[in-house]
């Protein structure tokens, strides 16, 4: 058995369909996002980052970055346990007292991840409902996804964003049957918003628990940077919110906001909240400034929302194809993996703008896209810069034969 061969053609099937990842090595400043340094052939670089999650630039806040440091001091570097066996640090506590206030529900838990709240909180959801249905839009996160099937639910999955289609579906069951819909409000890829108001009048007719994954919107939309719900009024129609500390937010972790006896059983029989070492003290103290800054502060969402326009409108007068959403995600259409990944590599080496490309499975085959997530640090001229390279890259590769792939 010659087990590095078997290995060696899983990777070479990805390196022939074009969609093999290159990771690049990448340095951030603080002070200067979204200017960084891009490390090849242990050369610097500078460069501007284009694809951030870190949205609003909040990991290089000073009230953020001093939040972590002081913390450090006063409390060291790790919290020493699970949340069970003496990991449950007072910063965890205020943490997720601050996160159930800022989604108006009664309680909430922080896990090591988005993706370990998704897949943690859904995977125990659906277990101890026992008899379940879910049903999950068909854009859903992996996260979602992995959630779903390492639970023993039977699961529907509804066309994107379609209301006939979940009804359709979801009126087949029993009354009695407990059901769950699982969805998003922004979806990362596409950038469009779930239908977060139809969607929970068909959970309220039928009788369905509503999760809804905010991971894209938290820090960005409402008032106080709640997310969509907040901004549509429509906290108390969703029963579980999920999100992110890693995005907007600008540090890492996630968490589920929900009532007092769901927040209970989740933490009770979840594993990935059980059995794993709770977050250090110093990230979560760091998460929660953030949070609070972000209530208080929109400067940083307005300027982002500016920008997002100023791109839109710089993309239109030249007629390069993109997907016209309502919301901060802006994806430049390719439909190759190969020619994405070559003018992402023009922009880089010869603009020194940062877009990484993006393929087949975090896409649709052949809707392989750019996506750029303009921030708030960015300046026009970046923005006419990058319009000016984008326009170059899709002309250079215009006669290239890419069609055998696609
Ligand atoms: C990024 C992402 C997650 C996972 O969040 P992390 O904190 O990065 O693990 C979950 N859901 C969606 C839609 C995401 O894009």
């Amino acid at each position: 058995m010659n087990y590095s061969d078997i290995f060696k053609t899983s990777i070479n099937k990805l390196k022939i369909e074009g969609r093999y990842r290159h990771f690049n090595e990448i340095e951030r400043k603080v002070g200067e996002h979204p200017n960084a340094s891009w490390i090849t052939n242990s050369k610097k670089n500078d460069v501007i980052i284009w694809c951030s999650n870190d949205y609003l630039g909040m990991s290089q806040n000073k009230l953020v970055i001093n939040s972590m440091i002081n913390s450090i001091k006063k409390m060291g570097t790790g919290s020493g346990g699970t949340r069970n066996i003496s990991g449950n640090s007072s910063s965890i506590v205020h943490l997720e007292n601050e996160i159930a206030n800022l989604h108006s529900k009664e309680k909430a838990i922080v896990f090591s991840s988005g993706y370990v709240a998704n897949e943690s909180t859904i995977s125990t959801l659906l277990n101890l409902l026992k008899d379940v249905v879910v049903f999950s839009d068909e854009k859903n996160h992996a996260s979602i996804i992995s959630g779903i099937k390492k639970s023993k639910a039977s699961k529907e999955i509804f066309k994107h964003n379609d209301l006939n289609h979940l009804e359709a579906l979801i009126k087949k069951y029993p009354e009695k049957k407990p059901k769950v819909i699982i969805f998003e409000s922004i979806y990362s890829m596409d950038g469009d918003f779930g239908d977060i108001s139809g969607i929970s009048k068909i959970a309220k007719k039928y009788k369905a628990l509503t999760y809804l994954d905010e991971v894209h919107a938290v820090g960005m939309y409402g008032n106080k940077g709640s997310g969509v719900t907040e901004e549509l009024g429509l906290q108390n129609s969703i029963d579980i919110i999920q999100g992110t500390l890693g995005k907007a937010f600008g540090t890492m972790g996630g968490y589920i906001a929900s009532s007092n006896v769901i927040c209970d059983a989740i933490r009770s029989y979840a594993s990935g909240f059980i059995f794993t070492t709770a977050l250090p003290p110093a990230l979560l103290s760091a998460a929660r400034t953030s949070i609070c800054y972000l209530k208080k502060s929109d400067k940083e969402r307005k300027l982002q929302q500016k920008n997002t326009i100023t791109l839109k409108t710089y993309l239109k007068k030249e007629n390069i194809n993109f997907m016209d959403n309502k919301s901060h995600i802006v994806p430049i259409m390719v439909n190759n993996p190969v020619r994405c990944k070559e003018i992402s590599n023009i922009l880089l080496n010869e603009f020194k703008h940062y877009i990484q490309p993006i393929n087949y499975p975090t896409v649709p085959v052949g809707t392989e896209r750019l996506r750029i997530t303009p921030g708030p640090f960015h300046t026009e001229k970046m923005i006419s810069d990058l319009t000016i390279a984008l326009k170059y890259a899709f002309k250079k590769t215009e006669k290239d034969n890419y069609s055998k792939i696609a």
